[in-house]
Order: C-alpha cells, then sequence, then structure tokens
C-alpha cells in the first residue's frame, strides 16, 4: 500500500541528502525572512536511493509563534496542494536566534515523527535536514538543485549550502 505520509523506517535508515530546487529553497527562505516569527511548513517530496527530493511545500501556521512552533496534527495531514503528487515527507520551520541547531525540543519531535526536518536560520545562511536513528538525531547534507524549468535562478543570498555531514545531537 501506498503512504499517505510520513517516511518508512527503512527509508529514513537509507537516506544520507536532502535534494531542494534553488526556486523551492529560495520560496521557504523568503517566506521565513518575511515574518517576525518562527515560521513553518510541510514539505512533500519523493524518496530516490539515498535521498529525498523535495517538490513542493504547504505553509502551515504556528499556533504558539511567541513559544517556540506548534502546528495542529489536523492542519498539517490536509491534502496536497493541488498538483501536489508527492506525499507529505517533512517539516520545515526557522529559528530567529542562532543557528539552525535543532534544539532540544526539535530533538524529541525529531524522535517521534516519521519526517525529516528541516530548519532554517533567519539570519541567514543555513537550511540544516535532520531525521532520526537508533543513535540519535542524524543530520542529512542539503543539496540544491535546478531543475526547475521556470529559468535561471540564482543561487539564494539567504540561504547556502551546509555542508554535508552526519551529527549526533543530544
Ligand atoms: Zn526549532
Amino acid at each position: 500500500m501506498r503512504r499517505r505520509y510520513g517516511l518508512s523506517g527503512m527509508e529514513l535508515k537509507q537516506l544520507r541528502a536532502v535534494v531542494i530546487d534553488n526556486a523551492l529553497r529560495q520560496q521557504l527562505g523568503t517566506h521565513a525572512g518575511a515574518a517576525g516569527y518562527e515560521i513553518c511548513a510541510a514539505l512533500y517530496g519523493y524518496v530516490e536511493n539515498s535521498s529525498l527530493v523535495v517538490t513542493g511545500w504547504r505553509r502551515l501556521t504556528n499556533r504558539d509563534p511567541s513559544g517556540c512552533f506548534m502546528v495542529s496534527v489536523n492542519e498539517l495531514l490536509h491534502p496536497a496542494p493541488s498538483g501536489e503528487k508527492s506525499r507529505l515527507v517533512g517539516l520545515f520551520h526557522s529559528h530567529l536566534q542562532g543557528s539552525a541547531q535543532p534544539s532540544d525540543l526539535d530533538c524529541s519531535s525529531i524522535a517521534r515523527l516519521p519526517f525529516v526536518w528541516t530548519i532554517t536560520s533567519v539570519a541567514g545562511d543555513e537550511l540544516r535536514a535532520f531525521t532520526w536513528s537508533k543513535a540519535g538525531v542524524r543530520e542529512l547534507s542539503v543539496q540544491t538543485s535546478s531543475r526547475s524549468t521556470e529559468g535561471p535562478h540564482n543561487v539564494s543570498a539567504i540561504l547556502v549550502d551546509s555542508e554535508p555531514s552526519i551529527r549526533q545531537g543530544g
């Protein structure tokens, strides 16, 4: 049976990278940079070999913008935007202060949800991706692609590739 959302244990295990189109990455960076609070979004995509290819995103309402962020499960599991054929595979949110390092709260959510967790720093220069493994939080490399047919895009000044690395967080 085809999964409607989330990644299987096998997929989570095999993932090494998140591949995101330059244009999508710019959109997310603009969305995050324009808000004065942590913003969040649902990410859609598919797994190809050891990469998660992001195909689209949908804005989610932050229900606790004064704190960190909170999204309703109902809203998260809403149907995908029209034309989006991929399943829900991840969550994106921004950090207003500091880096795109996952907080303790982020880590506990990463451990509980079968999604890839992506974080951007609004200060500006990072987009990092994390998932869960038996050993703890595991970082995936983030790679940009330019498969878009909308024309040439400049790599966003807002978000720059993070170094591929595998890291364990606490
Ligand atoms: Zn966070």
